[in-house]
Formats: C-alpha cells, structure tokens, sequence
C-alpha cells in the first residue's frame, strides 16, 4: 500500500521532474520548488482523506490504527509542504517584481488565491489543534469535529490546484488530478455517511440488556436484524453511535467481545470518561448505529499454527472472540492492574478447557509475566513459533511488541490493536 501511495506521488509530480534541467536563476528555482511542493500538499490532501474514507479493503489490509498514523504522519507532512508552497511561490515573485509588487501580482492573477489562503489556514489550524500537546486539552469529540475543516480546506484550495502549471492547460494529466480527487470524494460519501445510514436503517440495533462485569466494566448485548449481514470477524470493532441524549452526536471504538451471531452482538466497556460512563447508563431499547466493522486484527493475519494472545486491561475483549474462534494451539496472557479488572474470567476458563488451551491471569502488581523477552520466553518456550495478537492500552502495547522483538519473533507474526489513537 505505501509503495502505491509513493509510486503516486512520483508520478503527480513527474512533468515538475521532467522540467528541472532547464530551470535556471533564483526565481525559476523557487517557482519549481513551489510547484513540487503544491503538487505534493495536493496529492497528499486526497490521500490523506482517502485513507479516513473508511475503505473497507484498506480498513481490513492495512488495519485502522496503522491507517490513522499514516494519516497522522501525512497530514503533518502536507501541512508542512502546503506552507512552503505559500513561502516560495511567494519569493519567486518577489524576485520577479519586488516584495508588494509581487504579492499584489499574485492576488490578483486570478488563481483563486483567497480560497486558497482560507484552505491554507484551515489546514495549519487543524495541524496546530492535532499536535500532541494542544490535542490533550480538549475533548476527542471536539478535536473530531475541528478536524472536519480538513473538508472546507481541500475543498476551498481545489479550484487553485487547477490553476498550476501542470494542469491550467488542460490534458491528461488535469484529467487524473481530477478524478483522484473524484474518486476520494466518492469513497468518503459512500463509506463515511451513505453506509452507516443505509446499515442503521436495515440492522435496527437496539440495546437489549446491559451486565455489569466489574464496578468499573460493562458488557451491552445488542439485537437487531440481519445481524449475519454485517460481516464482522472475531478481532473487529465497531463505531458505536448510541441514539441517546448527549450521545448522538459522537461514534466511540469499541471492539466485539463475543463473536458476531445472528441473534446478538456484544461489546464490553471500560467506563473511563463521558461516553463510557453514560453508556453503561444506557436503557435496554436505546437505538444503535453501528459503523463498521472495522479493524485488521483477525484470523486472516494468522501464520501459524502456534498464537499467543496477549490482552491488557479492556483489551481482552477483541481476544476473548480470537480465544474462542482462531484455529490452532492457544496461548492466552491476560494482563490486569487490580483483581476486579479481570473480566469473562469464566468464559475465557470454559473455552480454554474446551479447546484445551492455555491461559495466564496475571495482576501488574505481582509482576508475575513481566513484559520482557525472557518473561515471556520463559512461560511460552517456543514463543519464536508463534503469532502473537496483541491488544490494549498504549504502553503496554508498545512494551509487549519491544519484548517480543528482542525475543526474537518476527514483526510480520505481531498483530497488534491498540485502543489510543
Ligand atoms: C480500535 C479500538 C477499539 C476499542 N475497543 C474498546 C473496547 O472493546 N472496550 C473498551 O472499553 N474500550 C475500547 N476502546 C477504547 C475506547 O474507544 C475509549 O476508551 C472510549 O472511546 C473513551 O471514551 P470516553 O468518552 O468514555 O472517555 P474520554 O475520557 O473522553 O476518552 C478517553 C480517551 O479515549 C479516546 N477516545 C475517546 N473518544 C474516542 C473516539 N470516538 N474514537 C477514538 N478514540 C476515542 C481518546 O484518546 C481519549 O483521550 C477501543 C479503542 C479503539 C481505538
């Protein structure tokens, strides 16, 4: 995938390549960077935006986390090469005619600058918004719904983008710039709105019945029609819109922690903030629109006849389904901080002494499987056979993958979900 999202950018940019012999002087030199970089910013719009349409091939392929770090990594990228468009443009002119001259030239050379400028802002804005450290501040919803400006942005620069010289002619090329950006449009109407209402209107989910499993852990069973429909495989998620006031509005990851049949669905919740605690408040009936599923952590990345799943906290729930569904000999590591975090204990026990599988419950405190290579060599031997499916919180993710690594499993056998975005 990434080596089509490379060879794509190589050939947007190719008329800019073929042109760089005869460019000469200072101005010209700026003029081209300015080229390459717009084409590039442009080119990394679509791509960007296509990569959060939701594609199902892509969703299940690439698997959404390492989908919206791409998007992450892109989008700072195209922020970054959109300004340096703006700053050499810019100088080639005022090499041209002088700083006020120059400006004044390209305000009013008709190539819908003052869209552009508005997409520009829009775009540095949400890049600001999404760093890191002004991202913590404000609630995810509101970060989400700044970043649907993205959509102004593109929209807004578009008209500019056929301005450059690569496509002001007409031709092929304007052709192809025109239906990538086309066919991203296409993708996100189908699989980001159209989808989602065409899927509420024929599953009809509701809320059926809601367990609590610890005080801090709810299981919600949901029913709805032509369940066996939606395709969904062990290790999948869905994003969970329910239909109650103050959380319409929102749609939350949370993974099936039984597998799909034609009479329920079931999540399983950490009540951690607003939308977890007023879920597990939710009334049996509360309608439900489910996007998805989604999610590439499924029998398909499976090698092996050998599979250690590692769980941490909540993350037990993708591995529960996997635990009772993926082919092969088990292995199950599930890791908790408190005794009552330790949630479908049972049915984890029935499953392994069904399939004669193995599992081992272990609390942060004792430290009795710790994270590192020989940790986890110790309690699984051949641990070097196995594919390992990995899913919980950030770090625990990233020090389960490390100790696998310097263990000596090969990445392409660690199959990891994680639940930060
Ligand atoms: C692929 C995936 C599968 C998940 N499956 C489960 C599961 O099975 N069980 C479970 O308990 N948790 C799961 N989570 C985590 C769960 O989505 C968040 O804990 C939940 O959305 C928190 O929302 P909140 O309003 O209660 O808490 P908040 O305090 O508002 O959010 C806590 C953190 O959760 C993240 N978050 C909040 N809303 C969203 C959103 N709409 N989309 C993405 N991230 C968000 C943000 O990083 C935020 O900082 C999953 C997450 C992902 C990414």
């Amino acid at each position: 995938m990434l080596a089509v999202i490379w060879s794509g950018a190589l050939a947007a940019t190719l008329g800019c390549w073929a042109d760089l012999p005869e460019i000469s002087g200072l101005g010209e030199w700026l003029a081209w960077a300015g080229r390459l970089a717009g084409l590039l910013a442009g080119y990394g719009c679509a791509v960007l935006l296509g990569l959060m349409a939701r594609v199902p091939v892509l969703d299940r392929g690439v698997g959404t986390d390492r989908l919206a770090r791409w998007h992450a990594f892109g989008g700072r990228w195209t922020v970054g090469l959109s300004v340096l468009h703006m700053i050499f443009v810019m100088g080639a002119h005022s090499v041209k005619s002088g700083l006020a001259a120059g400006t004044i030239g390209l305000i009013v050379d008709g190539r819908h600058i003052a869209e552009a400028t508005i997409g520009l802002v829009l775009l540095v804005g949400v890049g600001v918004v999404s760093t890191r450290a002004i991202r913590r501040l404000m609630k995810y919803e509101i970060w989400h719904y700044l970043h649907f400006f993205t959509y102004v942005a593109v929209f807004a620069g578009f008209s500019h983008q056929l301005t450059g010289p690569d496509f002001a002619g007409g031709g092929v090329a304007r052709a192809l710039w025109v239906t990538l950006y086309i066919t991203v449009a296409i993708a996100l109407l189908w699989w980001r709105f159209l989808t989602p209402v065409r899927r509420a209107l024929r599953h009809r989910l509701r809320i059926e019945e809601i367990q609590w499993e610890s005080p801090s852990i709810v299981s919600v069973y949901l029913s709805g029609s032509y369940l066996e429909e939606l395709g969904a495989e062990p290790g999948q998620f869905f994003r969970w819109r329910f239909l109650a006031p103050g959380m319409w509005w929102t749609a939350n990851p949370y993974s099936l922690s039984a597998p799909a049949n034609p009479k329920f669905l079931r999540i399983t919740v950490r009540t951690v903030g607003d939308h977890s605690r007023a879920l597990a408040r939710l009334r049996p009936g509360t309608r439900v629109c489910a996007e998805g599923p989604y999610g590439a952590l499924t029998a398909a990345r499976r090698s092996r006849r050998r599979v250690l799943l590692i769980g941490g906290g909540v993350g037990i729930s993708p591995l529960r389904t996997l635990f009772e569904t993926l082919p092969g000999q088990l292995t199950l590591v599930y890791m908790v901080r408190r005794d009552e975090d330790l949630v479908l204990r049972d049915e984890l026990d029935v499953i392994a002494a069904r399939r004669n599988a193995t599992v081992h419950y272990t609390l942060d405190e004792t430290r009795s499987v710790p994270l590192t290579g020989r940790g986890l060599r110790a309690l699984v031997p051949d641990l070097t056979e196995h594919d390992v499916y990995i899913c919980g919180p950030g770090g625990m993710t990233r020090a389960a993958r490390s100790a696998l690594r310097r263990a000596g499993v090969p990445a392409r056998r660690i199959h990891v979900e994680c639940f930060d975005f």
